[in-house]
């Protein structure tokens, strides 16, 4: 009986929502019917509107927006939040413009709206999809609340170069990664109905490419082939697709020749044809009109050409569309019904958020009020950021520190940052509002303990005003002023353990960050090697937003704590790791090297013949560094510890549509309960092209306690062995595959499966 219920409520909810959505396309076509040329058109056209509740300045080029609004010339405004601002926005497009075709308000939502949470890559080492899904949600809330319609969010773009500033706002270097996190994300901001006030749209960015800027040099070209596009880009992109993500954002960047702007493989052929998808593409900043710059389009006529062409729908600040759809389609050189799809799939979105029924929905004070920065939020937040914190080191069991100690030294230029933590790409965060180290570490610790805190050094000058929007200027570190490196010392000496708070700030990484030098700016090497020669008790707390070079770092202190940059509650997060009330139990979703000259470094990648191992020696391809990772992907430490036994195969020969279960026990051989991230991985031996050596294909965060064993089981199918092969296809290639399991990308226990004809 039940069963019957459920299947008849799901066929229920099948049938509704396929009402739902013909519904929509009715209304979709009616009002595309109602409009003018002029009136598409400005459907495909988003403005930046930094404007606030008292309207635009006299500046010509808000006073150019304004009139277009009025006119019912723009499908959307970016950068307008507040409900105040919101709502005198779409006000003037309801009172004036012809159609009252609503406004849709897309904002860069990326780590939490107000309540910050960590950075995207560090919530990835959380590898717990659950509450990745979580903050989404709670960032949707809370900029809902707020008037957004629409996140610039998630970043799927597959990041393999800790130079470039942007591999803090994805999820690392693993396709699968990207994947599994990517849909949560997506799940988390859009909930199951848009029409809902807490829940956005998000947006897949960026397509594509991006991630692989040569040399990590932010904005650079991209050259990779197709196999590399198809087996490691695409996947991400092709999962938000499915999971029927609403938007996706182009990129910047050039593919193999091509700007992604004006790809028409991409955005047509894949996107929409191959992938079926019904959402719409929004281009990246100005990236339209920097076809130009690409030496791609003549002039902006020319490239508003390309662009429609390849099925960028909807033009962000190029001012390209509105200039020159209209004589393009006079001209045959694009046609109505390009400009009418685009058109249809922006209204769409519209439709399926509510805002026909009522274009101020998301316009309510009270909500905005009462959903934002919540206690509850920041104590979700505190979960979240405790979770993604990753143990690279332990030594002699420095940590989890007793709260008996007699005192402690905080010491450091992050070590009282209230703001760095907030990471970069914070959307309303108020500056400086984070729990600092110091902070953490006075709520968690009783009055029996000494803390002594000494900055120790400055790690930049300040060139601007506290608070001042740093997104513009470049930073200057300190390199001269060691004046507090004495105090720091004396601190260090007279307590029993040292917490050294190092790394980068907020400004490091993000748009247009990328560094040459990834490891620790200023004077913060000095710092570590003066406390170093006084107290080796060190526990290095990183707070960073890209992988650093930590063999120095390594090589000489005790215990290290990935801290990333962890929102709101990072000090409450990292005092509850490193005083033992939660088990460290984040892995790395990216590779950390001993030296930057290794960039880009990461485990999935494929072999040559070279460099070769015999019985005396281990050749390296650098004679000055390894080839490998100093911590490598998916590695993460507990206060406890793993044992992996028994893997075992229900069967080992398949055929292309075979499964196979794999299993494994896991053991917690310490004396504390821990959370433990099983990981799957393949090698598919020999392939019509040249395999990766490992590649992540599954994984699952389980909790032991301690003393017991669980048995953790996956499936292996099609899916999961099939790659974009030399044949153009997906597909499973029949040979043999190597399977293995274990707590990071560097497990040996595996064994061998077959896949025959
Ligand atoms: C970035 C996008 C972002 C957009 C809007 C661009 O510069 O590349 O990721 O969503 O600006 O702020």
């Amino acid at each position: 009986i039940i069963f019957g219920c459920d299947n008849k409520a799901s066929e229920t909810t099948q049938n509704s929502k396929s009402n739902f959505n013909n519904n929509i396309e009715r209304k979709v076509d009616s009002v595309l019917g109602l409009m003018h040329l002029n009136e598409k058109i400005g459907q495909l056209v988003q403005y930046s509107g930094k404007w606030n509740a008292t309207g635009p300045s006299s500046s010509k080029n808000d006073q150019h927006k304004l009139n277009k609004l009025k006119k019912g010339e723009v499908g959307s405004m970016l950068n307008v939040v507040s409900v105040a601002s919101v709502r005198e926005t779409q006000r003037i497009v309801m009172e004036h413009s012809r159609l009252k075709i609503p406004l849709i308000f897309g904002y860069d939502v990326i780590h939490g709206y107000k309540t910050m949470f960590p950075i995207p890559l560090g919530e990835t080492a959380s590898w717990d999809l659950d509450i990745i899904k979580a903050s989404a949600a709670i960032a949707a809330k809370e900029s809902a609340a707020s008037g957004v319609n629409w996140t610039f969010a998630p970043m799927i773009d597959v990041s393999r170069d800790a130079r470039w500033g942007r591999v803090m706002e994805g999820a690392g270097e693993d396709p699968y990664l990207n994947t599994v996190v990517g849909v949560a994300r997506i799940k988390g901001f859009q909930g199951d109905d848009l029409s809902q006030t807490n829940t956005i749209a998000a947006c897949a960015k960026h397509f594509a490419g991006y991630g692989f800027a040569e040399a990590g040099r932010d904005y650079n070209t991209v050259n990779i082939g197709e196999y590399e596009l198809h087996n490691t880009i695409l996947p991400p992109f092709k999962a938000a697709a499915k999971a029927g993500v609403a938007t996706f954002m182009n990129a910047f960047n050039d593919i193999d020749g091509i700007p992604a702007t004006g790809h028409k493989v991409l955005q047509r052929d894949i996107l929409k044809r191959e992938w079926d998808w019904n959402g719409f593409v929004v281009s990246d900043w100005g990236s339209i009109g920097e076809m130009i710059a690409h030496g791609y389009a003549e002039d902006k006529r020319h490239a508003t050409e390309i662009a429609m062409n390849a099925g960028s729908d909807m033009d962000m600040e190029s001012y390209a569309y509105e200039a020159h759809l209209e004589s393009l389609l006079k001209e045959n050189k694009v046609t109505i019904h390009q400009i009418d799809d685009a058109v249809k799939r922006v209204l769409r979105l519209k439709f399926q958020l509510g805002l026909f029924d009522d274009p101020f929905k998301y316009c309510n004070e009270q909500r905005e009020m009462d959903h934002v920065y919540t206690e509850e939020h920041l104590a979700i937040s505190r979960e979240v950021a405790k979770k993604s914190i990753v143990l690279l080191k332990n030594e002699n069991k420095l940590l989890p520190i007793s709260k008996d100690v007699k005192s402690i030294a905080v010491i450091g230029s992050l070590a009282h940052d209230k703001d760095s933590p907030l990471g970069n790409w914070r959307a309303k965060a108020t500056y400086n509002s984070a729990v600092s180290l110091l902070e953490g570490v006075k709520n968690a610790i009783g009055e029996n303990t000494k803390i002594h805190y000494a900055k120790g050094v400055d790690l930049t000058i300040p060139t601007l005003e506290a608070g001042a929007n740093q997104f513009l200027y470049p930073l200057k570190f300190n390199t001269t002023d060691d004046s507090g490196i004495a105090e720091a010392v004396e601190v260090a000496k007279k307590s029993e353990v040292v917490l050294l708070a190092i790394g980068e700030n907020a400004y490091q990484t993000g748009e247009g960050r990328s560094q040459t030098n990834i490891g620790f700016l200023g004077l913060q090497n000095d710092l570590l090697e003066a406390i170093y020669k006084v107290n080796k008790n060190i526990v290095v707390v990183l707070m960073n937003g890209r992988p650093m070079a930590l063999s120095r770092v390594s090589e000489i202190t005790p215990a290290i704590l990935e801290c990333w940059h962890l929102g709101s509650e990072s000090g409450n997060a990292i005092a509850d790791v490193l005083f033992g009330d939660y088990n460290p139990s984040g892995k790395l979703p990216v590779s950390f090297p001993h030296h930057v000259g290794q960039e880009p470094l990461y485990y999935n990648q494929k072999n040559t013949g070279r460099p070769y191992s015999n019985k005396h020696v281990t050749f390296s391809s650098y004679r000055d560094a390894p080839k490998s990772a100093l911590y490598p992907f998916g590695f993460g430490l507990s206060y406890t510890v793993f044992k992996y036994d028994n893997l075992n195969f229900d069967k080992t020969e398949i055929d292309r549509n075979g499964r196979i279960k794999v299993s494994v026990e896991v053991s917690n051989k310490g004396d504390r309960d821990g959370e433990e991230v099983v990981q799957l991985y393949i090698r598919d031996l020999v392939g019509s092209l040249v395999r990766p050596i490992k590649e992540l294909k599954g994984f699952e965060k389980i909790m032991l306690k301690s003393g017991e064993t669980k048995t953790v089981s996956f499936t292996i199918d099609a899916k999961i062995l099939q790659f974009y092969t030399a044949s153009k296809k997906w597909e499973v290639e029949p040979g043999d595959f190597e399977i293995f399991v274990g707590g990071n990308s560097k497990t040996t226990l595996k064994s061998r499966i077959t896949v025959i004809e």
